[in-house]
Order: structure tokens, then sequence, then C-alpha cells
């Protein structure tokens, strides 16, 4: 471990400025350390985009490598530790599905369609949303991005995560006549009118977080007194009302950070992410602080990247740049995808910071 870490350090100070290394929070801890910054997948997208570095090194899934893609310029090169660090709720939903979903809405419904797609999805969905003038959603601001399309009047085609659309549709106040369910057959939740339904959920779901249960919950209140429980909110609606809070994986970092001393957490997302933050604030700690996973639910994808594959990522990209081999594991985005995808990834960002 020591020897591959100082192996990556001297790559890091051959490639100085030229690579910048963005991290998911729920990457390795060790992967996290050797990162020039970790955060959740909207602070990555816009930080992606502010990047100057010739080659963006991004340790996350593939969705996340292609949202940087997409906001990168036509001379920087962007490149996954692992190809096959895929997502499958990313997998349940491609193009065709989503303009054939769309259509369907669009048949039953009166009202102007505006298609929402949650970051976990890949280029080709995101695109069939600039097309449409939709927008890219992430768990720290679908809230923002559902209320805007809806205050003007439109409804809502959300995918592909059925839960952060419906936990989205109850911080609206939403009512059960205000949603419909749209399955991965294509049929929409049958009801007497669509007239008043403002959101229309797409049926993909994470199994990371769904299987955390109201039992899990109930279990970790009976065994610490004065715990806090904080989930994220891919996890079932019914976790959701039992927990205390619910946000992205920054919105829960801060949560425990800025938390007083001896506070006690249970947390509901991915194992290696709850790891970490009780490696940084738990007992040991100057913070003191108890978290507690809800139950062990790693993100097997995510940890895919290791130290040794982070390692012969920079490898290849010296071997590059001083023309000795190819690029390997570059993520490049279908030229047919790029617009469209990249207006709908900027409208995310228009909306989140009131430029819209
Ligand atoms: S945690 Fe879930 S949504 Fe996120 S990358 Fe893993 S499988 Fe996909």
């Amino acid at each position: 471990m020591e020897k591959i870490i100082e192996q990556i350090k001297e790559y890091k100070n051959i490639l100085g400025n030229s690579v910048v290394i963005p991290a998911h929070h729920y990457q390795r801890p060790e992967v996290v350390a050797l990162s020039d910054f970790a955060g959740d997948s909207y602070m990555l997208a816009v930080e992606a985009a502010k990047q100057t570095s010739d080659f963006i090194l991004f340790c996350g899934v593939r969705f996340m490598a292609e949202g940087a893609s997409v906001l990168a310029s036509e001379n920087q090169h962007v490149v996954i530790p692992e190809l096959l660090a895929g997502c499958p709720m990313a997998d349940m939903i491609n193009e065709s599905h989503a303009r054939k979903a769309f259509e369907e809405i669009s048949r039953v419904s009166k009202r102007i369609i505006a298609p929402v797609v949650y970051m976990n999805s890949y280029a080709d969905v995101k695109s069939f949303c600039g097309e449409h003038d939709g927008a890219v959603c992430t768990s720290s601001n679908a809230l923002k991005i559902s209320s805007h399309f809806i205050a003007k009047g439109e409804s809502l085609f959300f995918f592909p995560d059925y839960n952060l659309g419906i936990n989205t549709a109850d911080s609206l106040g939403l009512k059960e006549n205000e949603v419909a369910r749209i399955g991965r057959d294509l049929k929409v939740e049958d009801k007497e009118s669509y007239d008043d339904v403002k959101m229309f959920l797409w049926d993909g779901f994470c199994h990371v977080h769904k299987v955390f249960t109201v039992g899990d919950v109930e279990a970790a209140r009976e065994k610490y007194d004065n715990i806090s429980i904080i989930v994220h909110p891919e996890c079932n609606r019914d976790v959701v009302k039992s927990s205390d809070i619910s946000g992205s994986t920054a919105q829960i970092l801060n949560q425990i950070r800025d938390s007083k001393p001896g506070s006690v957490w249970g947390v509901g997302t991915d194992y290696n992410f709850i790891d970490r933050l009780a490696r940084e604030y738990g007992p040991g700690t100057e913070h003191n602080k108890t978290i507690v996973p809800l139950r062990i639910s790693p993100c097997v994808n995510m940890e895919k990247t290791t130290l040794q594959k982070l390692a012969f990522s920079l490898e290849s990209i010296i071997e590059f740049r001083e023309g000795r081999g190819e690029l390997k594991s570059e993520i490049r985005v279908q030229q047919k995808y790029k617009d469209g995808a990249r207006k709908a990834l900027n409208s995310m960002i228009e909306i989140v910071e009131n430029k819209r």
C-alpha cells in the first residue's frame, strides 16, 4: 500500500498541473485521500467544467466521467481508472425507452412535459432531455429543479430513480393524484385522470440504497439514545419518512461535520462513504462522534477503483504525453449526444445558480 501511494505521488509530481483527479464521495477512502478534490455529483460536475488541465482522471463511475467529458473542452482528455465501473440504475433507461415513455406520457397528459434526468444516467438520455428543453438534476438539487418546471405550469417526466422522484414529490407536498409511476414496460400507472399529475416517475432504482428498511432505522433508534438518522433520498420513501434528515452525500457530510462533538448518527447510504466519515469524525478523533451504518451496503461499482488502477491510469497518461503509448480508458461521448447533454447539464447549473 505504501509503495503504491508513493508511486502515485511521484506520477502526480511528474504530471503537475496537466492532470486533475476528482473523486466521488463513495470512492474508497484511500482513493479519496489521493484525489485533488472530492464531492457529490453536482459539485463534481461544476468543478469538472472549470478545469483547464489537459487530463481529468475521474475517480467515480462511468456516467460521472461522461458528464465531465461532455463539459470538457475539445482538447481535454477524460480518463477513468476502471472502465467497468458502471451503474445498474443508469442502465435502467436508454434513449429509446426515454423517447417512448415521453410519447406515452404526452399521450395521456394535456400538460407540457419537461424531462428531468438524474445525473446517474448516460449521455444519450441527458441529450434527450436537452433536446426537449429539460434539465439534469442531482440529489442535492432535485427539489429546486423540479420546482422550477412545476412553477412554469409544466409536468415532469422524472427518471431514472423512482425513489428520488417520489421523495422529491413528498418534499414538494404533492398529493397521490399528482404523481404517477411509469413502468419499464412503458405503461403509465392507472389513474382516473392525469389532469393533475405533475410528476411522472420512471420505475428505476439503486440497489445499494433500496436495501435499507424502516426496521434498520428502528433498530438503530433502539440501540443508541439520541441518535439522528440521515439517509440518501435514493432510499425507499418509508425509510426517508422514518429518518430525521435526507440529503445528498455532500449534505450528509456537512450535517455530520457541523454537528456537535459527541453526537450520534445512523447513516443510510454507501458503506465506503460512511466508513470514511467515521474515520474523519468518529471516536478517537477530536470530533468524537458516533457514526454507524444502518446496514452495510457498499456500491461495488464505486469500489472498483483501486490505488493500483489509479497508478496504472497515471502511468498511461505519462506514456501518452511522452508519445510512448496510447491513452487507456479514455471516456469519449458520441458527438451526436454532446450538445444535448451539455445543454441539459448547463440548464441544471443555471437553475441552481438562479440564472433562469
Ligand atoms: S450508489 Fe447506486 S446509483 Fe450510485 S453509482 Fe452505485 S449503483 Fe449507481
